[in-house]
């Protein structure tokens, strides 16, 4: 394992941002920044060994925050929507930033994505991790209590990338923390979209969404729907389906599937394959579910690291999480956190090869 600490210029205020390059024995790299604690790049081998940077993302640190898509953030405090912004605590009720249309998405526009971590000395002695510390505010967007976050990145020689999200508040409050790399296994550089991509979820269920994206509160089954992705399925086949509500209201995919099998232990989400480089991603985590986004929102009018135009389609997002709106839906999985507590989401990137 090789570790390369650099740095990766300045915010437009001076700030400078900071980075480290984790590479195993294999030429898997990854480059981690404190803007965000994000991923920068993360490369990959094909079936013939050639790497190929495999997320979408911008050349500079200044573009993170100028035309933000939440490229490779580790996301906060509150992961996907809050309806209006609203929710209730303990009867206290909380008012949170509408940046979504009428709802609240990923944290407000002063997130966790769009603010500089701490890059901690501890990499020194664990060469194979960068961890990555915040201290959100009591009132921080919007939110309760002081909020004590760390990221931690693990690359290991079996080719997984491991991200664990911890958390310690000092009164009661709300997380759901997560990381929002959009995936192109074809790499960013290349020509072709993600709708060939074969995606595998492991959830029987899903939560239907109203037209602002917020669950309505149902749990769906997958069985005999364009949700079904239990045994693989291109992205792209009912993508276009316009008599489909679901798919109308995500413009494709945008919506949260229950994995399938306990929460709080580790298990498969999700897995993607490319035949054409043969690599494939396999996600694991300990949380509820996973929101599965197809880049619907990538409109070409965002340019990336290589100066290739972002379309739609153009990466996919695979965000383990609980669910969307949770404070507001009693019977969904609580996104409460109490003093004393320590709220963790482990997700696990697998890397392999078709043969
Ligand atoms: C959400 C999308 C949103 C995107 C922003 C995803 O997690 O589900 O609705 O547009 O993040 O990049």
């Amino acid at each position: 394992m090789s570790v390369r600490r650099l740095d990766f210029g300045a915010l437009e205020n001076g700030a400078k941002v900071e980075a480290v390059e984790l590479t195993n024995a294999h030429g898997v790299s990854v480059r981690l920044m404190t803007l965000g604690a994000s991923i920068q790049s993360l490369s990959v081998p094909d079936r013939n060994g050639k790497s190929a940077d495999i997320v979408l993302g911008y050349r500079t640190a200044a573009e993170y925050l100028s035309k933000p898509q939440y490229f490779g953030g580790t996301i906060g405090r509150f992961a996907n929507r809050i309806a209006r912004g609203e929710f209730a605590l303990d009867g206290e009720r909380f008012k949170l930033e509408t940046n979504d249309g009428p709802n609240h998405l990923h944290g407000g526009s002063s997130g966790f994505d769009r603010v500089l971590w701490k890059l901690e000395p501890a990499w020194r002695s664990a060469p194979e991790s960068a961890v990555f510390s915040l201290r959100s505010p009591d009132g921080d967007s919007g939110y309760p209590g002081t909020l004590d976050v760390t990221t931690i990145y693990t690359l290991n020689e079996r080719n997984e990338l491991t991200i664990e999200y911890r958390a310690t508040a000092d009164r009661p409050t709300l997380i759901n923390i997560t990381g929002h790399s959009y995936f192109n296994l074809a790499g960013e550089a290349g020509s072709s979209d993600v709708m060939e991509h074969r995606l595998t979820l492991d959830a029987d269920f899903y939560t239907p969404v109203s037209s602002t994206l917020i669950p309505t509160g149902e749990r769906r089954a997958v069985q005999g729907t364009h949700f079904d992705f239990r045994k693989g399925e291109a992205i792209g086949r009912h993508i276009r389906d316009g008599r489909n509500e679901q798919i109308r209201y995500g413009r494709g995919y945008d919506h949260n599937f229950i994995v399938n099998g306990p929460a709080g232990k580790l298990r498969r989400a999700a897995r993607v394959e490319d035949a054409k480089s043969g690599r494939v991603l396999e996600v694991l985590t300990a949380a509820p579910a996973i929101q599965f986004y197809s880049g619907n929102f990538l409109d070409g009018t965002t340019i990336g690291k290589s100066g290739r135009v972002y379309r739609q389609g153009d990466g996919l997002c695979l965000e383990p999480q609980i669910f969307p709106d949770a404070p507001n839906h009693p019977d969904f999985p609580s996104g409460r956190l109490n003093p004393g507590e320590v709220y963790t989401n482990k997700v696990v990137y697998a890397f392999s090869v078709l043969r």
